[in-house]
């Protein structure tokens, strides 16, 4: 799994949503770790399933959707103020403008919050 794959998966699951990855694999039959009713008969097929449902995160807008949902969405956000002292345009140079360093503090945030 490719750095960015890990770090997508990890985000997923501090989140608590499902990630879709290749579970087990019998008689040439495929399962997915949803553990959806659905059996594979070819590998490619599972492998449209685990794309097509696994979340990406490509833009740091993915990443605030999610969080927003959450009830410490403004932690989250006043922690870039707090923890890291830095003023909005500094926060955009930073986690906006380039890629992935949001989904970054995102996972460290909810790790932190877990107590990891
Ligand atoms: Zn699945």
């Amino acid at each position: 799994m490719k750095d960015r794959e890990q770090l997508c998966k990890k985000f997923t699951e501090l989140i608590g949503w499902h990630w879709h990855e290749f579970l087990a694999e019998n008689k040439g039959q495929y399962q997915c770790s949803c553990l959806n009713s659905v059996i594979y008969n070819d590998k490619n097929e599972l492998n449209k399933h685990i794309k097509k449902s696994n979340h990406t995160y490509k833009t740091p807008a993915d990443v605030l959707k999610v969080m927003a949902r959450r009830d410490d969405y403004n932690e989250f956000i006043c922690s870039f103020q707090k923890k890291y002292r830095l003023d909005i345009n500094e926060f955009i140079e930073k986690y906006i403008i380039e890629s992935d360093t949001l989904l970054k503090a995102a996972v460290e945030f909810l790790e932190e919050r877990n107590g990891k």
